[in-house]
């Protein structure tokens, strides 16, 4: 059974690969840039948002160092104005005998002591040293003129002086508050707490805090990383170094920028500064960045910056990014895979609908095919019924056509046979009456022969009605007959034409046993060598050739004679019954159709054939009873 091809049909190739082809082309590419993307905005957020942190957390401590940073300074702030109150300071400055010297040099070297500040020195309004904490040091200040010093200037002005300075004398960092000496509204001398504040530098370094204190000139007295220390966190012009070297505030140090790599601003007081990997300040592989966080130290001009370094967050950020670019891979892998197989399952579904479709129109034609069967089963049972009833027709139309042939062939021999009879009869009268009147005459001799004669043509007569009888008869379809003997039969029956016919008769034939009713055979035959005799009626010389040979389990008894043939036209209708070319009452047209008819009962044939050099062939072929020959005639 044939399916319909068009429900496995898929879309159209060019419909259906085009899409998947951009699909495959694009999606990969697409995946890996938001994939970057989102990878990106979550180190962008991550970093953000720790920043922010950071920078709060940044803000306390910010404020819990600037604080210590400022009661270190402000500790030392009124120890140079307590020595207004000493005694010896006031004599000294009135009176700079060795005598008073000494005693506030050692006044000083105890205060010193306790006070643990790094100097404390006395300087007369002119700036010259005229005691000091440190007078038992081979570089100690005593004598030094230090009217140059910034902190001075002020302080003798009455105002006060914060310094941070290198030593000039000791090379020695250190934060110097001076302070005017006043007596009676006016300053007789100033002097000045020299304090180290490399302790704060330590505390740092041990609580690992990156963090400086610049200046108001911008440079970094106080480091926590040593590298950074003296370095100036403004860019400084050319005149202001000159300046600030000649002021010998810094000594002779170089003053070299602190230059970050990049720097960004990201609130008051807030940065972000990014130094350079090979910077002598890093010993890092890498470029390193900081949050920058400052504040102004109060009561002096200086700033507290706390740098809190963003590698950690950095990091941190960089592992969130791939976290959330990771995620999303993870996540896009998983909506490929589910809608891959979402489409498998549509697919699967497609084709198994379509299958399930495809089996119900197949068992719809299935049950439509089948009741079509049934009918056209029907109409054939009904085709047969009628065939059978008109082969039953048929079949008794045939026994009646033999019958009715066998009648024809009676009425058509009556005449022959009339002829027949009459012959002998008008013999048979003259016969009998000339006996009589030999017997009369006593001629008993000649009265004898003539009733012998009278015998043989009563004999005669017998044999004819008795043919005519066995030919009227309706024979049986088993049988078996003498083919001498039926020959003999049929050429006694048409005695009187073939001998008014001057016929030539060859006989080359067997006397063989066929499976055919004598009677059949013999009505076959009178038929044939009738139309024989009919279609040479014009001919001067007829002839009538019987020949026969056996093959293949039958007899094949050939029927020729040199009449005039048959036009092509008659042997198209030769064996239908009723045709025939014979003139007037002649011929009936049932002859030949009978006799094929009585062959074919038997399981024979008849057939004809038209030889080249004229006349007709009928052939009559025959099962054979025997197949072993019998003598030839
Ligand atoms: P009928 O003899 O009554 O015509 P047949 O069936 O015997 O009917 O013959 C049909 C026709 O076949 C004849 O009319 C005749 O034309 C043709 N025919 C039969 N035998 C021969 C023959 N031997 N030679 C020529 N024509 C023949």
């Amino acid at each position: 059974m044939k399916c319909d091809s068009t429900l496995y049909r898929a879309a159209p190739p060019s419909l259906a690969v085009k899409p998947r082809l951009i699909r495959h082309l694009f999606l990969p590419p697409l995946v890996i840039a938001l994939m970057i993307g989102l990878g990106y905005i979550g180190f962008w957020v991550s970093e953000h948002y720790g920043i922010r942190n950071l920078s709060e957390n940044g803000q306390r401590q910010l404020e819990l160092h600037a604080r210590a940073v400022e009661s270190e300074i402000s500790k030392y702030t009124y120890l140079p104005s307590l020595l207004e109150l000493e005694s010896s300071v006031s004599k000294l400055l009135a009176d700079t005998s060795p005598e008073h010297r000494q005693t506030v040099n050692e006044y000083l070297e105890g205060l010193n002591r306790r006070s643990r500040s790094r100097a404390i020195y006395v300087m007369d309004t002119t700036g010259r040293v005229l005691a000091t904490s440190n007078w038992r040091d081979v570089d100690s200040y005593l004598g030094e003129d230090l009217s140059f010093r910034a902190y001075f200037q002020n302080a003798v002005r009455g105002q006060p002086g914060r310094f941070y300075g290198i030593g000039s004398t000791s090379g020695e960092p250190g934060y110097y508050l001076a302070h005017g000496l006043e007596e009676h509204g006016k300053i007789i001398g100033v002097a000045v707490v020299k304090v180290r504040l490399e302790a704060m530098e330590e505390r740092w370094q041990r609580a690992r805090l990156e963090a400086f204190v610049s200046d108001e000139n911008g440079i970094i007295i106080l480091s926590s990383d040593p590298a950074r220390r003296l370095k100036s966190v403004v860019p400084l012009s050319e005149q202001t170094k000159e300046k600030l070297a000649r002021s010998l505030q810094y000594y002779w140090f170089p003053l070299n920028e602190l230059q970050p790599l990049a720097r960004e601003k990201l609130a008051e007081g807030e940065e972000k500064l990014t130094f350079p990997a090979n910077s002598e300040l890093m010993s890092e592989e890498e470029n390193i960045s900081y949050l920058s966080q400052t504040r102004p130290l109060s009561d002096t001009p200086w700033n507290f910056t706390l740098l809190t370094p963003l590698q950690d967050l950095r990091r941190e950020a960089i592992n969130q990014g791939i976290l959330v670019a990771v995620a999303f891979a993870l996540v896009a892998f998983l909506l490929i895979a589910w809608n891959e197989r979402r489409k498998v399952i549509a697919t699967r579904l497609a084709a198994r609908e379509a299958l399930q479709e495809a089996n119900n129109q197949l068992e719809r034609r299935i049950t439509e095919r089948t009741t079509d069967l049934r009918a056209s089963n029907e109409r054939l049972k009904g085709q047969i019924r009628e065939r059978r009833q008109a082969e039953e027709t048929l079949r008794r139309a045939q026994d009646e056509l033999v019958q009715a042939g066998k009648l024809a062939a009676i009425g058509q021999m009556s005449t022959s046979i009339a002829h027949e009879l009459n012959q002998p009869l008008a013999a048979l009268r003259t016969l009998s009456g000339n006996t009589v009147r030999f017997l009369e005459r006593g001629q008993l001799d000649v009265a004898s022969t003539n009733l012998k004669t009278i015998n043989e043509l009563i004999d005669r007569m017998g044999r004819i009605t008795a043919s005519l009888r066995s030919f009227a008869r309706r024979g049986d379809d088993k049988g078996q007959a003498s083919l001498g003997k039926a020959v003999d039969a049929a050429l006694q029956l048409l005695g009187s034409r073939v001998e008014s016919a001057h016929l030539q008769l060859h006989r080359d034939f067997k006397d063989v046993q066929l499976q055919i009713d004598q009677t059949r055979l013999e009505q076959i035959l009178v038929n044939l060598i009738g139309n024989a005799l009919d279609a040479m009626q014009s001919q001067p010389q007829p002839a009538l050739w019987l020949e026969g040979e056996a093959f293949d389990g039958k007899y094949r008894l050939r029927v020729r004679d040199n009449g005039h043939g048959i036009d092509a036209e008659a042997r198209k209708h030769l064996f239908e019954p009723f045709f025939t070319t014979k003139p007037g009452e002649q011929g009936l047209g049932l002859g030949l159709t009978l006799s094929a008819s009585l062959a074919a009962a038997t399981g024979g044939h008849l057939g004809v054939e038209h030889p080249a050099s004229g006349g007709t062939t009928f052939v009559l072929s025959l099962p054979l009873v025997s197949p072993t020959p019998a003598e030839p005639i």
